[in-house]
């Protein structure tokens, strides 16, 4: 335990994509699955970040332990068969697969979430999602404190869900089975989404955690904000990404509770001009104070567990 590379008093914002975020008590960089498992069995409740590029980290800090997963990083290949480690980055291993002439991660090579965010998430983009080729992850039970493989249909993957967002589980690594396809149609596809990407979104120049919200059925969250006429929120330090709606942007200095009175506006114009309830797909971590808490009851009350 003593051994395992940990930082006190340290300040979060420079490891979130939105360069948000104040100090944390303790926050731990385990390299290896081994390390991991004995800080989820020592710590008491323990938040776990992987690249942090899907949350808004509270501005007042966070009082509980952190693991950042970021420090694990181990890839295997064994013909269609890819092992990854929790923390590795999703672009590296669109890299990786494509050097190995395995299709599947396209999609992962635009943005910077880890394998246990993405998991956490169901991540996707470009019709393809983490869901489609993972075959089983290796999860701790926070119940039984237990190490245990849970397969795909086990891990009741939705848009933008999964299990382990009710918290029982947290992904040591997983195992995806990827299809063999000739390096230029991989490189092609990955090429046209980066570039897909470059005209609409944020470059994280931007400090920004990607769509704020989630697509409702059968539309668009981005369109609906759109119409709404949410770009023309633009304040100091906050802003509504001109080239899309369902982004903000850290203009510097922007604090937790600055995105979250944004996004309740965004969410109420919405809500008044087509009566739809927008559902976040950011999620928020650390400590709240007392108006985050309001915001946050009233942003997040159709969330899913
Ligand atoms: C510019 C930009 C573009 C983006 N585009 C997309 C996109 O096209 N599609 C998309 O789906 N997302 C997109 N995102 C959002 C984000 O990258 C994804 O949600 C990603 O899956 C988050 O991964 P992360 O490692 O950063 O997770 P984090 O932000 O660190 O964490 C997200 C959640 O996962 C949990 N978590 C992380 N690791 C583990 C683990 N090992 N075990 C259990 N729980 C864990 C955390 O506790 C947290 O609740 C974008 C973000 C940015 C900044």
């Amino acid at each position: 335990m003593f051994d395992i590379e940990y930082k006190e008093n340290f300040e979060i914002k420079n490891l979130t994509s939105f360069k948000i975020g104040g100090f944390v008590r303790k926050i731990y960089f385990p390299k290896s699955q081994s390390e991991f498992l004995t800080l989820l069995k020592t710590l008491d409740n323990p938040v776990i970040l992987g690249n942090c590029s899907n949350v808004i980290f509270s501005s007042q800090g966070c009082s509980r332990s952190i693991i950042s997963t970021s420090k694990m990083s181990d890839i295997e290949i064994r013909g269609t068969k890819l092992i990854a480690s929790c923390g590795v980055k999703g672009p590296l291993l669109s890299q990786k697969a494509h050097e190995n002439k395995l299709s599947g991660f396209e999609f992962m090579i635009g943005f910077p979430g880890s394998i246990g965010g993405n998991i956490c998430m169901n991540a996707g983009a470009h019709n393809q999602s983490i869901s489609d080729s993972l075959t089983s992850a290796c999860v701790f039970d926070n119940e039984t404190q237990e190490v245990i493989y849970l397969s795909n249909k086990e891990m009741d993957f939705g848009y933008r869900h999964s299990i382990i967002q009710t918290g029982r589980y947290i992904v040591l690594s997983a195992e995806f089975d990827l299809k063999r396809e000739n390096p230029d149609v991989i490189k092609t596809l990955m090429d046209r989404n980066l570039e897909f990407r470059k005209n609409i979104q944020p470059p994280l120049t931007y400090p920004n955690a990607g769509s704020v919200f989630k697509n409702p059925e059968h539309d668009s969250a981005g369109r609906l904000l759109d119409k709404a006429g949410v770009k023309d929120f633009n304040f100091e330090k906050v802003a509504v990404w001109q080239k899309h709606a369902n982004f903000i942007i850290n203009k510097g200095d922007a604090t937790s509770e600055d995105v979250l009175e944004l996004m309740l506006l965004m969410q109420k114009k919405v809500k008044s001009t087509y009566t739809i309830d927008l559902v976040p797909e950011i999620r928020y971590i650390g400590d709240m104070n007392k108006h985050e808490e309001e915001i946050c009851q009233e942003l997040y009350k159709n969330t899913q567990k």
